[in-house]
């Protein structure tokens, strides 16, 4: 490493470090990687999404912030090699083995060959006969047959390995984005929000408002389209929630046809005023159904909107906007509680 290069890093970490303790980041090897990044400000990309985040939150959201790491700083394809070492060195155990066996497939034939070759020489020297030429061209032919199913299989095994390579990496892929991500709507899943939600509430977050939002008669969607119509109902709401988050603000899907949304930094009637716009948005979603070619346009919701308070779990908190959610379905549906 060149002196300027040390001064450089030296110089970042003294940054990065007072920043981390003042956002009550946990010190993990990713997290110093990520606000080291940060510190330097070299990564415009990663800098804007970072000052947004810390611009609307008291302390750094950890899925957000695993969430940046991976999209700016390892990437999925590194990430994946890395937890691809152990099969891959398990296959090159593999691989070395059909490589020893084509190897002394090799040394036989060639010592059969020379062999051979020698005895070319006697053909004319000691004139033998038609019959024992061909014997020996055979011979020649067998141990050329042989040698090709060797480096054949050790072929085979090649390609074998390099596709069991893609797919563990397809793979792995998939379950680290399933680990965060609701499959069907695209949005953060229920265990993402159960991390956030733990983290904010643990670093006792002033002014953080929850939205728990359940679509109405969201039964009567499958009962009547079937279950493939009510997948696209849940795909438009999880759509369009998504597209009215701001300023920090994320959308998760909580369950079924409920969804959950987080508000730091938010006046609790901002929030029922969001949810109110949310609600109004819901009323005016359209959506086809293929088979018959029917609109369906009568899908409402119902929500329930609480602020955090100190001390608060997550489980009681949950409680709180699930009981003005149940409030709304009994006044009628289609509302946000309180007014
Ligand atoms: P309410 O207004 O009281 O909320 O009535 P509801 O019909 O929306 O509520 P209920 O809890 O009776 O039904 C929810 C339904 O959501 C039942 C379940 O089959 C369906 N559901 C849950 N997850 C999915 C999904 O991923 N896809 C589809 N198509 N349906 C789902
Ligand atoms: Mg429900
Ligand atoms: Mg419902």
């Amino acid at each position: 490493m060149t002196k300027e290069l040390m001064i450089e890093s030296a110089k970042n970490l003294k940054k990065a470090l007072p920043l981390m303790m003042k956002y009550s980041v946990p010190t993990t090897p990713s997290n110093y990687a990520l606000w080291y990044h940060y510190a330097a400000e070299k990564n415009l990309a990663l800098k804007e999404s970072m000052d947004n985040l810390l611009a609307n939150n008291e302390n750094c959201p950890p899925i957000q912030a695993e969430s940046l790491y991976r999209e700016h700083i390892r990437s999925e394809e590194e990430n994946a090699t890395l937890q691809l070492r152990t099969s891959i060195e398990k296959m090159m155990i593999q691989l070395d083995k059909s490589i020893i066996d084509t190897h002394s497939d090799t040394n036989q034939f060639q010592e059969s060959f020379e062999k051979t070759v020698a005895n070319i020489s006697k053909v004319e020297e000691e004139g033998w006969s038609i019959d024992e030429v061909i014997g020996l061209l055979k011979n020649l032919e067998k141990d050329a047959k042989q040698m090709r199913n060797a480096t054949r299989f050790f072929g085979n095994s090649l390609s074998v390995a390099k596709s069991e390579i893609d797919s563990l990496k397809e793979q792995l892929v998939q379950t680290r984005h399933a680990a965060m991500y609701d499959s069907l709507t695209g949005l953060f899943n229920r265990n993402a929000f159960d991390t956030e939600l733990s983290a904010y509430l643990k670093a006792d977050t002033k002014g953080l408002c929850l939205i728990l939002c359940d679509i109405d008669h969201f039964k009567k969607f499958n009962d009547t389209w079937g279950h493939l119509l009510g997948d696209q109902v849940l795909k438009a709401v999880g759509r369009k929630i998504n597209d009215g988050m701001r300023n920090g603000s994320t959308a998760y899907r909580f369950g079924g046809e409920e969804f959950v949304m987080l508000l730091p930094k938010t006046n609790v009637r901002i929030a029922r005023h969001f949810a109110e716009t949310t609600r109004k948005q819901f009323e005016k979603l359209t959506l086809k159904d293929k088979r018959s070619g029917q609109m369906i346009n009568n899908i409402t919701a119902s929500f329930g909107v609480v602020e955090s308070k100190s001390g608060e779990s997550i489980t009681e908190l949950i409680a709180r906007a699930d009981d003005y959610l149940y409030k709304a379905k009994r006044l009628g549906r289609n509302r946000v509680l309180p007014i």
